[in-house]
């Protein structure tokens, strides 16, 4: 065994602390990577304060993992020691159901293992995330991060990247569409850069008014106040497509009615607790209400390669790995710009 340390909540709603723990030896199709640097993701705090339900704790968190190669099983044929990889949500999955082979892991009709909080394939072994110094992986599971990316700020884009990459790319998002993004986190941030990539006119919807600056400079056309009622009436029926990243409890109605005909909202926030549908909001202009998860893994190297292609990463605050809890305090608060991540040289054995 490979012993690993980082940081776990040890149970339900208590602080991360030091944590040490025991991991795999490597086998032969398996790739041990150091870790360097780990997002943050909103769904760390959802899941290590069990706001979801079936947590298992102790939870290591982190699912947006960037490092190097250290040692490769002797049949791993895509990767070699020193190689610049990531890892995001999931680490492996029954490779023969339907989803499976069209390359859509995380609809894994057998589920997936997730990198945290989840089981391996033997459905016996707990899975712990990239809050930590090493992780092991089967290579089928490992993505390639771009030369010309820096490093840390590349490791968002494993999960929030690719997780409003994939939504942006299933709705056929082009130029002269009105695209609104929903929420300026981790996630939304990612999708502002996506989309205007995309060539969409892209408006930044959001609750904080003094992130108008911020939005622009992201690449957003246009930044809408939601809590603004006149802004939002001069808007209804002019959106094409919405993406929702909102992690909270939220009206979703107020959102569908600035659709316009056919128009499509797709949400990946995951609040708390159950939305409340108006009929009235989707039967006028016929309009349509989706959900997207994450992305399957070729798709993660589609949009690892498109990032490096038009040099896109996240806007990154390092920190410590020790100012975890205080990170997700202020994340709660929406108080993060945009995406927290931990510099693993500060985990002390
Ligand atoms: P984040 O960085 O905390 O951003 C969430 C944003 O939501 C905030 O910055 C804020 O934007 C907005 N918001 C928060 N509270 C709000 C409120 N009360 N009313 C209106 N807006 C509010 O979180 P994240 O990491 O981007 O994650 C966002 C959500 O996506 C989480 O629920 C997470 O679990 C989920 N997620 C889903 C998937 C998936 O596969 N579907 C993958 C990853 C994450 P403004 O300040 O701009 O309003
Ligand atoms: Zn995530
Ligand atoms: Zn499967």
């Amino acid at each position: 065994m490979i012993t690993s340390i980082g940081y776990a909540a040890k149970s339900a709603k208590a602080a991360l602390e030091p944590f040490s723990f025991e991991r795999r030896e490597p086998g032969e199709h398996d790739v041990l990577i150091t870790i360097d640097y780990c997002g943050v993701c909103h769904s760390d705090i959802h899941q290590a304060r069990d706001e979801w339900g079936g947590g298992t704790f102790p939870m290591v968190p982190g699912h947006e993992i960037v490092g190097r190669v250290e040692r490769v099983g002797t049949k791993v044929n895509k990767f070699k020691v020193g190689d610049k990889v990531g890892v995001g949500c999931m680490v492996d999955s029954c490779r023969h159901c339907q989803p499976c082979e069209r390359s859509l892991e995380q609809y894994c009709e057998n589920t997936a293992s997730w990198t945290y909080n989840g089981m391996l394939q033997d459905k016996k072994n707990p899975t712990f995330g990239g809050y930590a110094n090493n992780i092991v992986v089967n290579q089928d599971f490992v993505l390639r991060i771009p030369d010309n990316l820096d490093l840390a700020a590349a490791a968002p884009l494993l999960c929030a990247g690719i997780t409003t990459y994939s939504p942006l790319r299933q709705w056929q998002i082009k130029p002269g569409q009105k695209v609104g993004i929903v929420g300026l986190g981790g996630l939304g941030h990612m999708a502002v850069k996506l989309a205007h990539a995309m060539g969409a006119h892209t408006v930044v919807l959001t609750h904080s008014p003094n992130k108008r600056e911020d939005a622009l400079r992201l690449g957003a056309n246009e930044i809408l106040i939601s809590t603004d009622a006149d802004a939002m009436l001069s808007h209804q029926g002019s959106f094409d497509f919405l993406l929702s990243t909102i992690s909270a409890p939220y009206d979703i109605n107020a959102y569908l009615n600035l659709l316009n005909l056919d128009g499509t909202m797709v949400f990946v926030g995951v609040p708390e607790n159950p939305f409340t549908l108006q009929a009235f909001s989707m039967i006028g202009k016929r309009r349509r209400l989706a959900g997207s998860l994450i992305g399957g893994i070729a798709e993660t190297q589609e949009m690892l390669d498109f990032c490096g292609k038009h040099n896109i990463t996240a806007d990154i605050e390092m920190i410590n790995i020790d100012k975890i809890n205080e990170a997700y305090e202020r994340m709660l608060k929406s108080d993060v710009r945009y995406r927290f991540v931990i510099d693993m040289k500060s985990l002390k054995p």
